[in-house]
């Protein structure tokens, strides 16, 4: 750019660098304004991530979708780097108003699958609460970018208790999948009130939380929000990471006061153009989750929402960069390479396949 800013429109972001590129954020927490969550074009100019004559610009795409960047992500973002791949996960890019033919505003179909406000039931045993629309920032590749946002779309007491009515009369549903929106934007009195009646359910065997809260907003992870995992039944914790500098000294510190309260701590993360398609990068990113103790659980493709084209990469890509893994790294760093089916019809397997190996007593 041409004051050297890092603002990463597409032509910018074809390069992707290794996924273990060596920015040290600084080891102190911020302060003052560097210490509050960028949620405008005028917050981003100011901060370096976006250049003066691109502000009006970005103020568009705010209009239709929120923005928020964490002290704890601002930090991760290497200004020098202009095709940073922390960046390139929250800072909007005009892009972003250009819907491609094939993309659709809720991909992954979850209105047709719901029974009661804040319920989603597509399978048998299991179903998702969503007791918030708000997150700690916003990814700019969001399968549910046109639901969520600041506004929160918090569940009212009443359809909170309804959503847990609904659970407590389905005895089919074992597993509670809580996500959002982010769940551990909650307090934690109402975490663990929602967690608390989900669990005394006889029929609920498990529980889940889907949450960015680790990574991108760490400090939220305080003693007490940890404690209010500790129910008594299994907790999986699904940790939404795309890219190894995510697993900051911050991040570390919250992931083990989740592990230490009892969750069990597993990882998912995306496909994504730019911050992790390359084996160097997916490698970096698997390491890191497992060196604390996150086991990798899914790598998603791209879901099809509006203004994300610049994120996709083809399954055979994905397929190749899965297949270049294999030995390379463990069973434990091995995810399952996952995309929903247009429609709701739930995640698919997208590979790789292996020749079969011949076993003895096959014919
Ligand atoms: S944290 Fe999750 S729900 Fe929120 S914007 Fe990012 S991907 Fe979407």
């Amino acid at each position: 750019m041409p004051d050297g800013a890092p603002y990463r429109p597409e032509a910018a972001c074809g390069a992707t660098p290794p996924g273990s590129a060596p920015h040290t954020p600084p080891a102190e927490a911020p302060r003052g304004a560097a210490a509050r969550t960028l949620r405008d074009a005028a917050s981003l100019v100011r901060a370096g991530l976006v250049p003066p004559q691109a502000e009006a610009a970005i103020a568009r795409v705010a209009e239709r979708y929120a923005i928020a960047i964490t002290p704890a992500v601002r930090a991760l973002i290497d200004p020098a780097d202009p095709a940073d791949p922390i960046a390139r996960q929250y800072v909007p890019d005009p892009a972003e108003l250009v819907t491609a033919p094939w993309e659709l505003p809720d991909p992954t179909a979850d209105a047709p699958h719901s029974p009661v406000k804040g319920v989603v039931h597509r399978y048998p045993d299991r179903a998702l609460l969503k007791p918030l629309l708000a997150c700690p920032v916003y990814c700019r590749f969001c399968f549910r970018r046109e639901a969520v946002g600041p506004g929160g779309g918090v569940l009212t007491e009443a359809e909170l208790a309804a959503a847990l009515e609904w659970f407590a009369r389905t005895p089919a549903v074992r597993e509670a999948i809580l996500t959002g929106g982010d769940p551990l934007l909650l307090s934690p009195r109402r975490l663990g009130h929602v967690l608390g009646r989900l669990a005394a359910l006889p029929h609920i065997e498990i529980l889940r939380i889907h949450s960015r809260v680790p990574v991108a907003d760490p400090a939220r992870v305080t003693p007490a929000l940890a404690q209010a995992l500790a129910i008594g039944k299994p907790l999986f914790l699904c940790v939404h990471a795309n890219h190894a500098r995510e697993f900051s000294a911050a991040a570390a510190e919250a992931l083990q006061r989740l592990a230490s309260a009892g969750a069990v701590l597993l990882g998912q993360s995306v496909l994504l153009r730019g911050v992790n398609d390359s084996v160097e990068a997916l490698e970096a990113l698997f390491r890191a989750m497992l060196r604390h103790r996150v086991k990798p659980y899914y790598l998603h493709q791209l879901d099809p929402a509006p203004g994300t084209a610049r994120f996709a990469v083809p399954a055979a890509e994905g397929r190749a960069l899965l297949a270049a893994l294999r030995g390379r790294v463990s069973g434990l760093a091995w995810p399952t390479y996952v995309q929903e089916t247009p429609g709701g019809g739930g995640k698919v397997p997208l590979g790789p396949a292996f020749p079969e190996v011949p076993l003895p007593g096959d014919g």
